[in-house]
């Protein structure tokens, strides 16, 4: 993993945030990504490269690289996925390249990517790395949700409905846990969690400097 300073306007300087959004599918991690991003021009979201066939209303490239499965197989021969996984079937992979190359620009990642891509990023990245799963309200909740998206066939919503059991069993592989009630709400709570895991002492590199000039600018006291 590239090393990453991002600065800030008072000169603070700190390591990147890789910021993991995970839950069912259905719950609303996408609005809320979605939000983040507009709000937030220094964050940015790292484009997954899929095997699922493209769904009605997405765009290649923007919300995956689709791929087909002998060139999935050949990135990760070459080594391009910082992580990949099987999930529902297909396989879905984080490239490497752009993840590192938007670090070293300053700038934060988002990855909307699954407990098993949560858990290799923190493998390779560590403290860099902040992991938030959002649960839905309900499962009665989160099948309706399913339902009016209307992209997806019945064996499909069944299949996710199935797995999300499973996926919601690995919370605790996660640094926060939040339930989307309301997609607002839910939203504001995740960017005070970015915002606050930026300020992290931890992950601030050039403190020392800035304390030693604020010292300078204090009289001595007796
Ligand atoms: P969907 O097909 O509904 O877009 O995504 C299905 C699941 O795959 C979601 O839980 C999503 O977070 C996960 N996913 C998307 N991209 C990646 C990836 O690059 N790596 C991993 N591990 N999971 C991913």
């Amino acid at each position: 993993m590239a090393d990453s300073i991002q600065s800030d306007p008072h000169g603070f300087k700190r390591r990147g945030v890789l910021f993991v959004l995970s839950s069912p599918s259905g719950a609303g991690k996408s609005t809320i990504a979605r939000k983040l991003l507009a709000a937030d021009p220094t964050l940015q979201m790292s484009v997954s490269a899929t095997t699922r066939p493209i769904r009605p209303g997405e765009a290649d490239g923007k919300d995956y690289h689709f791929v087909d499965l002998e060139r999935f197989r050949a990135m990760v021969a070459d080594n391009e996925f910082l992580e990949w996984a099987h999930v529902f079937g297909h396989r879905y992979g984080t490239p490497r390249a752009p993840v590192e190359a938007m670090l070293k620009s300053g700038r934060d990642v988002l990855f909307d990517i699954d407990w098993q891509g949560a858990q290799q990023l923190y493998q390779i990245a560590g403290g860099d790395v902040v992991r938030v799963f959002i649960l839905p309200p309900s499962l009665e909740e989160l099948e309706s949700r399913l339902r009016g998206r209307a992209t997806d066939s019945e064996e499909v919503i069944q299949g996710r409905m199935s797995r999300a059991a499973g996926e919601i069993a690995h919370w605790d592989g996660y640094d926060y846990v939040l339930c989307n009630d309301d997609a607002e709400s839910c939203f504001l709570k995740v960017k005070t969690i970015l915002e606050s895991e930026r300020m992290k002492r931890s992950r601030q590199t050039g403190l020392i400097g800035f304390i030693r000039k604020l010292g300078k600018a204090v009289p001595d006291s007796d």
